[in-house]
């Protein structure tokens, strides 16, 4: 059985086919600038066969097809008949208090997401253009999934997943921590307990997701009780351009300063702050950490205020669970930079947390376990996360 994950942004639309069988993946790529001038559509096979062109895709449509010709082209191609694609799973960024599951997508699912637009308008619109291009290419019989990036969050209890506002605008908007990376935060925790050799339901994790943008999650016994990343995916901490949780009145103060419309002020706390804004230099870490490299004072400042703000949650977070058996770190700097990740580990000496130095420098470009010495009081973990599988697990469990 062959599972087709897609993951459609606004201009982007990335795809995967995994076979069920191996969990192997036979083709991946990505559509860029979608409805943008010089569109670049690339493709990869398992048989190293790689297509990187400019073609112009006018909407996902034309980007379903020309993914589609490739996955079946005789030459490139992993299958010879679209009959071999048994589903299709999507990602699915904001499902509201609805959705805490994966669901096979009907109209009724999309009106679902289509009423959570006003909670993640470029989102959810894009995941809509996704499903309704899939439909138009493969017609209605090819069954599609639906997995939320919020659904594992929903067993928060209250008291973490509300804000102190007033509660009307609760009952009118649906304000309230959502969390986001869901899919990543259960994916990576489902590994650890394999990895740790233990029921999930017997752990305490705290599981950090460290790439662009960025978030932390308490998972007791499988459940997340806490996640950093609220109504959007600009609450927690400083990520590449996002500020994370800052005081409201820092909002308020520059709008009246500076006469921001709202949008002025999103796109300064959601594309100009982060490590760009304190940095100056990148959005990127490894590039901020060369920065760091060579003394440059800022970057200086943006890693340790990074570091210092993933040491407050996990601390938080700790005495959320009431104990801890390990921290996992993931994402793109959680997986590679071995620097933060050093400090970090020195942050929690005090908890009896000991680093293994050469087990940390080792640990990256995709590479999978512990950190920390035998012996320490608690584990840390490194583990690629992967997302397009728990997708198409997801699909496939719900097609069966
Ligand atoms: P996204 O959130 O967009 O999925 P990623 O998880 O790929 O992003 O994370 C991107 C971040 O990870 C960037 O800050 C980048 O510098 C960092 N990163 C990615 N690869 C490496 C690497 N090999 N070494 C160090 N940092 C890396």
């Amino acid at each position: 059985m062959n599972i087709l994950v897609i993951n459609a942004g606004s201009s982007s639309l990335k795809y995967q086919l995994i076979s069920m069988e191996d969990e192997k993946v036979l083709a991946k790529g990505n559509c860029e600038r979608i409805g943008l001038s010089d569109s670049v559509f690339s493709f990869q096979s398992y048989k190293g066969e790689k297509i990187q062109e400019q073609f112009d895709m006018k909407n996902h449509t034309e980007a379903f097809n020309r993914l589609t010709k490739a996955l079946l082209d005789p030459e490139h191609g992993v299958i010879s008949d679209v009959s071999e694609i048994s589903a299709v799973g999507h990602r699915a960024v904001q499902g509201g208090s609805r959705f805490s599951k994966s669901v096979i997508i009907d109209d009724d699912v999309i009106k679902g997401i289509e009423s959570f637009i006003p909670l993640a308008p470029l989102h959810n619109k894009a995941n809509l253009e996704g499903i309704k291009a899939c439909y138009e290419v493969f017609g209605k019989d090819l069954p599609e999934v639906a997995v939320f990036d919020t659904a594992f969050h929903s067993t928060m209890p209250p008291k973490a997943y509300m804000y102190p506002i007033p509660y009307e605008f609760y009952e009118k908007y649906g304000i309230r921590r959502y969390g986001f990376h869901g899919t990543s935060h259960r994916y990576v925790s489902g590994r650890a307990a394999e990895i740790i050799g233990k029921d999930i339901s017997e752990l305490k994790l705290i599981v950090c997701h460290l790439g662009n943008g960025s978030s932390i999650a308490a998972i007791d016994g499988g459940k997340v009780i806490d996640t950093s990343m609220g109504l959007t995916p600009l609450d927690g901490f400083m990520m590449g351009t996002r500020t994370g949780t800052l005081d409201p009145s820092v909002v308020t103060f520059l709008e009246e300063k500076e006469n921001l419309t709202p949008e002025e002020m999103n796109d300064i706390l959601n594309k100009k702050s982060g490590l760009l804004g304190i940095s100056g230099i990148s959005s990127d870490d490894r590039e901020v950490i060369s920065a760091l490299k060579e003394g440059n004072p800022r970057a200086k400042l943006a890693a340790d205020m990074l570091e210092y703000e993933i040491l407050k949650f996990i601390g938080s977070y700790i005495v959320a669970l009431k104990g801890l058996d390990a921290i996992v770190l993931t994402g793109g700097i959680g997986e590679n930079s071995f620097i933060h990740r050093r400090s970090i580990c020195k942050g929690l000496e005090f908890l009896g947390i000991e680093l293994d130095e050469e087990a940390n420098e080792k640990m990256v470009g995709g590479a999978e376990g512990k950190i920390t010495k035998d012996g320490s009081k608690f584990d840390i973990y490194i583990i690629p996360t992967n997302e397009e599988l728990l997708i198409a697990r997801d699909t496939k469990a719900l097609i069966e």
